[in-house]
């Protein structure tokens, strides 16, 4: 039998906790997967650090500030060094690798998204933020240029490995589950007093600042509504949720014959990362197995949405569309930086989307430019009404 060519990967976001595990993935299969770009927004020393242990082509560092002190740690090696956002979209654009990891936190990763797609690279796609702003154009451009958009989110990673096989079968709806976050239960009278540090504790998964603070206000669940709908080509009433605390059901779907396939596991991201990245393989692992005797009760809940109003908010954006998603994506952005710097309370950040959502014009169907102007406007107003 013929060994496959060695996949080689860009990881756009590689400090993060999505890059850092995706390395980890990468470097148990050195004869499949090779890191050929590495980037990081500020965090140099991590980036270098990486770098020295997997030998990339390129890293970018995107704050021009750091450029020369990564390029003075990397002087004695081989590996070309930029920094900045423009380089981001160069290195996306250019032939040096096969599939870009798209582990960029927030609306900075859909630049770098598209260019990769539009230059015909394949995407294991982290970043949902990139279809929440923009998704009909990047699904649109992947679609003329044939290039696979696979899903790493792990709620999209069991949808699309629940689909292998049923391409002629039409979906009659997906049901997205959510742990419900760390404050599942909770009614406004205690989350009016939540801070940064309560929000961070995710009990199931360990992950970035910005998710973990959209999983505590559920917001994550309605930005994943929207990725639905775009990776899944879904109308807005297809697409259930339901709180699943223990994620073991990491999501299902419903066929037409009533059938219902799910996808289930320990809560580990190294498992979609690892589907995404080696797609259509599956490769084998010894990380810890899921014993269904330590789970006897499975459960599965309505959301709360008159306590958790983001996800309200979400389903309102995912339903009108237009440029209304976009909107939300860049409100949320300025309410959960703000959040995090203690600037704003929990409850606080829905009312500076749900204003925001009010005040920037809607376009039915936004150019790219519209998109990027939508978004400027949003944070601009955002950051007024958060008094920032
Ligand atoms: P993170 O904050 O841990 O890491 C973000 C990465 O993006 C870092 O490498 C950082 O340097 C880089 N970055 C941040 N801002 C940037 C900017 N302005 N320009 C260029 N690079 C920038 O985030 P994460 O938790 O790894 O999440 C990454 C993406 O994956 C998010 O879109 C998130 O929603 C999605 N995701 C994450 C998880 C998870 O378990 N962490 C699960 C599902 C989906
Ligand atoms: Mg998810």
């Amino acid at each position: 039998m013929n060994t496959p060519p060695v996949k080689r990967i860009a990881i756009f976001g590689s400090t993060g906790s999505i890059g850092t595990q995706a390395l980890e993935v990468i470097a148990a299969h050195p004869d499949l997967l090779s890191v050929e770009v590495l980037t990081a927004n500020n965090n140099d020393t991590l980036l270098v650090q990486q770098a020295r242990a997997y030998r990339p082509n390129i890293v970018v560092i995107g704050d021009d500030a750091k450029f020369t002190k990564v390029r003075d740690a990397l002087a004695d090696t081989d590996i070309k060094v930029f920094a900045g956002d423009q380089a981001l979209a160069e290195v996306a654009a250019m032939d040096v690798y096969d599939l870009m990891l798209a582990a960029i936190v927030g609306y900075a990763g859909l630049k770098p998204t598209l260019t990769a797609i539009q230059h015909g690279k394949a995407i294991a796609l982290a970043n949902k933020e990139t279809l929440v702003v923009a998704g009909d154009i990047v699904m649109q451009t992947a679609l003329e240029k044939r290039v696979p958009v696979i899903p790493v989110d792990s709620e999209h990673s069991a949808i699309f490995q629940c689909l292998v096989g049923e391409q002629r079968n039409p979906i009659e709806k997906v049901i997205l589950t959510a742990s419900g976050g760390p404050f599942l239960g909770r009614k406004t009278n205690y989350l009016v007093n939540v801070k940064r540090e309560h929000a961070l504790q995710h009990p199931n998964w360990n992950m970035g600042a910005k998710i973990s603070v959209d999983s505590a206000t559920l917001m994550n669940k309605g930005l994943e509504m929207i990725e639905a709908k775009w990776l899944f080509n879904l109308r807005p009433d297809q697409i259930q949720v339901l709180i699943h605390p223990q994620s073991v059901v990491h999501s299902m779907v419903q066929f037409e014959d009533g059938s219902i396939k799910a996808q289930m596991g320990l809560p580990d991201m190294k498992l979609p990362i690892q589907y995404a990245l080696a797609f259509p393989n599956r490769l084998s692992n010894n990380w810890p197995r899921c014993d269904f005797k330590k789970f006897n009760t499975l459960n599965f809940d309505e959301p709360d949405y008159r306590t958790f109003r983001n996800l309200t908010l979400a389903i309102e954006a995912l339903k009108k569309g237009g440029n209304l998603p976009c909107v939300l994506n860049a409100a949320n952005e300025i309410a959960v930086w703000a959040f995090l710097k203690n600037r704003l309370g929990f409850l606080e950040m829905t009312d500076v989307i749900e204003q925001t959502m009010q005040k920037v014009s809607w376009i039915e169907k936004p150019s790219i430019e519209e998109y990027y102007e939508a978004d400027g406007e949003a944070r601009l107003y955002a950051s007024e009404f958060a008094k920032l």
